[in-house]
């Protein structure tokens, strides 16, 4: 409960986290565990989270927008848009991720973008990722100076030329080193076009 005025109980989250997933199931196209197993690693993600981070955290929003704009160039206004997960009363933006393992903390810091974004939109530098997997608990604490920022707002104007261009006649680039990059989460591979028009639909 916003403001620690109440605390909710582990077998209410437990119970909403059940609900969540019963009404939502039926919506999920490809199951890449088994509905039992997905259950119960939502559940032993929803014990870690709040036995080792809820004690420990005090939210001063949750999930706030932001609309933020990068300014005017060329006539062209750039306006970035996204939601935090938990902005903390001691400053610091937390973002919850549930992957199916922990992540390199060297590549965290060198490339993530969502704590540049964030950092840059809410004025702060600490930007931590609470990775949920197989219940255990990573934290990756990144911190984004004022250079960081600078930079994120270049490359963030760096992409607005080709937006600009876009028709039929030019394509995107395209970027295979993603997860999302195969038949089993991209949209536009599923529609047999980019990858899928060559490599069908079972490749790997
Ligand atoms: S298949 Fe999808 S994710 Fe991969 S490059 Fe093409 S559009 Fe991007």
């Amino acid at each position: 409960m916003l403001g620690g005025e109440e605390n909710v109980e582990l077998i209410e989250l437990l119970d909403i986290a059940d609900s969540y997933c019963a009404d939502h199931g039926s919506a999920v196209d490809v199951w890449r565990d088994s509905y039992e197993k997905t259950i119960d690693i939502v559940r032993s993600n929803v014990l870690v989270w709040y036995e080792e981070l809820y004690p420990i955290l005090k939210p001063k929003s949750v999930e706030r927008i932001f609309e933020k704009s990068m300014g005017i160039r060329d006539g062209v206004k750039l306006v970035l848009r996204g939601t935090a997960d938990w902005i903390d009363e001691s400053g610091v933006i937390w973002d919850w991720k549930n992957p199916s393992r922990h992540y390199e903390v060297w590549e965290k810091k060198r490339w993530d973008i969502q704590s540049h974004a964030y950092t840059w939109a809410y004025g702060k530098e600490q930007f931590n990722l609470a990775v949920m997997a197989k219940g255990k608990l990573q934290v990756i604490e990144i911190e984004r100076t004022e250079a960081h920022k600078a930079a994120f707002v270049e490359l963030c104007w760096s992409i607005v030329p080709t937006l600009l261009t876009i028709d039929e006649a030019v394509t995107w680039p395209q970027r295979w080193e993603g997860w999302h990059c195969s038949p089993k989460w991209c949209p536009v591979w599923q529609a047999g076009k980019c990858r899928g028009k060559l490599l069908g639909d079972n490749p790997f």
